[in-house]
């Protein structure tokens, strides 16, 4: 086994692979490059159950490929990333993206412009769960409700719905999966400002009811305070800082952190 690399004790806040720590997601020392491009220089994070952590950084600074890691689209090259107790990448060990029990909802949402609202949530369904009509229905309904939308918006189109019904519509669709961890990459960056607090107030009290572990990209100040029980502050491929909200806000690790959190006021 490598050596791992000495980290910032501000960005691991529960040794990994403590037994007692409670944690859902353990991220030790995670690299990955594209082609001769470095975008994640050892990345240690742990996420205990059940909280919300939002992951804030410039553009480019790895946020959405780290998302993409712990989601299975991608694979590290170097490091390993432990989801409930089961090493789901590290060494020669990649569980596929299927195979973990994760959502993703990405920044557009992303619906199937050609299926009605009901099939797109239906699509994340467990057909062998939910084998007649009736009961994906009645499924499709309660998902429905539980995103604030009425039953009847099954029969919709997604063109027919505001940016912020999709994107209720885009969650329902990954909370059909019951993942224990849903990921979002900037899903309210495309809503305007009064639609985009609405929207991230459905999701937060959704994602708390379900019990849901959730990582969300973002670069809205305001949605990382208000959202999230942890903040990871991302720059060039590393965590600068993690830590509660009000801390990493009131007392960044450095002037680069502090102005970086500043500009995104
Ligand atoms: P962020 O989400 O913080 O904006 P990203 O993770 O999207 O950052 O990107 C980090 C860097 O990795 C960027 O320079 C981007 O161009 C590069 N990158 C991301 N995905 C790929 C890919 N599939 N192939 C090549 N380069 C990529």
């Amino acid at each position: 086994t490598p050596v791992p690399a000495p980290s910032r004790p501000a960005a691991r806040s529960v040794p990994a692979g403590d037994p007692a720590s409670n944690s859902h997601l353990v991220i030790d020392n995670v690299t990955k490059s594209f082609g001769d491009v470095q975008v994640l220089h050892g990345v240690s994070l742990s996420v205990h159950r059940g909280i919300t952590t939002a992951i804030v950084g410039p553009s480019g600074s790895g946020k959405t490929t780290l998302l993409r890691l712990i989601a299975g689209f991608e694979a590290p090259d170097s490091g390993s990333i432990v989801l409930a107790d089961e090493v789901v990448a590290g060494g020669t060990r990649l569980v596929p993206a299927h195979r973990r029990n994760v959502g993703y909802v990405a920044q557009d949402g992303a619906l199937f412009p050609h299926l009605s609202v009901g099939r797109n949530i239906a699509f994340g369904l467990d057909r062998k769960k939910f084998r007649s009509r009736a009961a994906a229905e009645a499924r499709v309904a309660e998902l429905l409700q539980m995103v604030s939308l009425e039953p009847a918006y099954a029969r919709r189109r997604p063109d027919e719905l505001s940016g912020g019904q999709q994107q209720r519509v885009a969650l329902a669709r990954a909370l059909a999966r019951e993942p224990e961890l849903m990921l979002l990459d900037e899903p309210f960056s495309a809503l305007d400002a009064g639609l985009r607090v609405a929207t991230r107030k459905a999701v937060a009290r959704t994602l708390a009811e379900a019990g849901v572990t959730a990582i969300l990209v973002t670069h809205d100040q305001g949605e990382a305070l208000s959202f999230a029980d942890q903040v990871a502050v991302m720059r060039r491929g590393e965590l600068a800082q993690v830590g509660n909200p009000f801390v990493v806000y009131t007392r960044p690790s450095d002037r680069e952190t502090a102005e970086f959190l500043g500009d995104a006021v």
